[in-house]
């Protein structure tokens, strides 16, 4: 890799040591689409080694306002051009694609360091969640829905992604497309600001995490029409459907 410290140069002398941290560990984003695109390119150029990128879809032209991906990228599954795209942007990365539905993986196949979760439905986000808890791997979520964001994190032992969700609801959410709330079965589309400002604050939530700072349990919210800032601190809930049945 001769010749690659003049890429990371800046970013070791802002975060000092984190690349150190990052570059043996494994990064799974599910979903590349919106948020999921830059989520992956951030989280390799934050220097982890090895990217594993999950996604079923092709990309298409109306894909094209609000990702990373190119006009001669239509037709191509996501997370192929995703790991052409990345391949070819960050030195010494290595990075797998799966053209597959998480649901669709062998469970063994769900194996990270850490899971970014970046789907735009609320059933394989579950999914995606209990195995991830199960196996013992942090697992941050960015839900988008318009002009709002969610970033939220579920690490064992802490409160997991169902952790607000009362019982009596969980069929209703459950295939219903509303990342940020779970309401509502119309699914709003970003627009080309929101999906990289959602992952950076993914990816934040992701470095504080790694540099040892207490993120468990903290919902961030932020409505970027009137740029309002939430951050909730949620507690574990002994009747959550996905995590009172783990440990
Ligand atoms: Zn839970």
């Amino acid at each position: 890799m001769e010749g690659d410290e003049e890429f990371w140069d800046r970013q070791d002398r802002l975060w000092p040591g984190f690349r150190e941290r990052v570059k043996s560990m494994t990064a799974m984003v599910v979903g590349v689409g919106a948020t999921g695109s830059y989520a992956a390119l951030f989280t390799a150029q934050m220097g982890f080694k090895r990217l594993v990128l999950v996604d079923p879809d092709r990309v298409e032209l109306s894909n094209l306002n609000r990702t990373v991906y190119t006009l001669k990228d239509v037709d191509e599954y996501k997370a192929v051009a995703m790991k052409r795209i990345v391949v070819e942007r960050v030195p010494g990365v290595e990075v797998k694609a799966i053209t597959k539905r998480i649901e669709e993986l062998p469970k063994e196949a769900i194996s990270a360091d850490i899971i970014l979760s970046c789907l735009d439905v609320m059933d394989a986000r579950f999914y995606l969640t209990e195995l991830a808890y199960r196996k013992g791997i942090p697992l941050f979520d960015v839900g988008t829905e318009g002009e709002r964001i969610r970033v939220q994190s579920s690490i064992p032992p802490g409160p997991c992604l169902a952790c607000t969700i009362p019982v009596e609801l969980y069929g209703e959410i459950v295939g219903l497309k509303d990342s940020c709330t779970g309401e509502g079965s119309e699914h709003a589309p970003s627009g080309p600001l929101v999906p990289p400002i959602a992952s950076s604050l993914l990816l934040y939530v992701v470095k504080r995490y790694l540099e040892g700072e207490e993120v468990l349990g903290t919902v961030i919210y932020l409505n970027t029409t009137d740029l309002e800032v939430r951050v909730e601190r949620i507690k574990r809930n002994p009747t959550c459907f996905i995590c009172s049945n783990i440990r």
